[in-house]
């Protein structure tokens, strides 16, 4: 399903030009228009799905193998020292477009940008570590 409001939908479809580094039936990866560093590019798939609580098990898992492809790819072609795979669900995560992406942030030692994803760590008491363990575990398998 395609949504004609969703500038994801338009430039996976190809209907807006776009910087693309791949594309095969499912998806389309692009650069980011507004990279975190070079080579930052985002895996949409064709298909709208807003998000991670949306898109359909197997095509998230199609999405997960072509990162690992694009990230090693990346790697040697741009010579970067590491990766992060970003994956944003709902604004309160700061979800900004809501067709799903996974965006591939190449990493550079000494990079000027080297605070994205920095966050700061919350402390929890050992009883709520094991209360929300607990409630993690539960119906999982
Ligand atoms: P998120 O915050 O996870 O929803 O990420 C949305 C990303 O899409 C941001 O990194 C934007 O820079 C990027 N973006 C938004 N519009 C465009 C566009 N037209 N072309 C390429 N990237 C875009
Ligand atoms: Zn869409």
């Amino acid at each position: 399903m395609k949504d004609q409001n969703c500038i994801f939908c338009r430039i996976s479809s190809g209907e807006i030009p776009t910087n693309t580094i791949y594309e095969d039936e499912k998806f389309r990866v692009i650069l980011d228009a507004a990279p975190a560093s070079k080579g930052h590019a985002l895996i949409l798939p064709k298909e709208h799905y807003a998000d991670l609580y949306e898109i359909d098990t197997q095509l998230a898992g199609d999405a997960m193998m072509l990162a690992k492809k694009l990230a090693m790819h990346m790697t040697n072609v741009l010579q970067c020292d590491g990766f992060n795979l970003v994956q944003n669900n709902k604004e309160v995560a700061g979800q900004t477009v809501f067709h799903f992406h996974l965006h591939l942030i190449p990493r550079y030692q000494n990079m000027k940008n080297d605070d994205i994803l920095n966050w700061s760590h919350e402390m929890f008491t050992e009883e709520e570590m094991k209360e929300i363990c607990g409630r993690i575990k539960e119906g999982l398998y």
